[in-house]
Order: structure tokens, then sequence, then C-alpha cells
């Protein structure tokens, strides 16, 4: 994580950057583009929608659910987190469940 205000100001200048990017080109191809709030996806269940009391170390990797029990890769875990916010959820599949807010 960026550790000077300069480094922060850069890096949240590249992520708007390339949010814009994003958007444009979904706007120009006529394709989805989903923003999802960033917040917490490391943090919450993709399975239950538990939210962990301590983020998790960058080395750990594996994500555990304390409410739940659901283990899954901490990346993977994130990116249904994600999927089931942008409302996405494959039906079928397993550790993911509708959002319900
Ligand atoms: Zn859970």
């Amino acid at each position: 994580l960026a550790r000077t205000t300069m480094a922060r100001k850069a890096a949240d200048a590249a992520i708007g950057a390339t949010k814009a990017a994003l958007v444009e080109m979904g706007r120009k191809h006529g394709r989805a583009v989903h923003l999802v709030h960033p917040a917490h996806t490391t943090t919450d269940c993709a399975r239950c929608g538990a939210r962990t009391k301590h983020a998790l170390p960058l080395s750990e990797r594996t994500y555990t659910c304390t409410m739940c029990g659901a283990v899954s890769p901490r990346d993977k875990n994130s990116a249904r987190v994600m999927l089931v916010r942008a409302g996405l959820a494959p039906a079928g599949a397993d550790l993911v469940r509708p959002a319900t807010c």
C-alpha cells in the first residue's frame, strides 16, 4: 500500500483512470460494467456474508469463515464476494448466495 501522500494520490489517480477507461470501453462496445464497492471484499464471507474481525495478513492465502466454516483461497473468496455484490452470482455455484442488502 502507498505509504506517502504523493504515492497514494498517484495510485488513486491510476485507479480512477483505469475505471474511466473501463466504463468508456464498456459503453463503446455495448457491454455491461458493474462497479463494486471494494470495501471489505477480502474480509467478507462469500457463502454467509459474515465479516471477519481482522483483516487477513497478505501472507495468509486461505480464507476461513469463523461463522459458517467456509474455506477457500482468499482471492477466490474475494472474487465471489464481488460477483455477489454485482448481482452476478451464478446459479448453482457453490459458496455463493444472492445479496440480501
Ligand atoms: Zn461464512
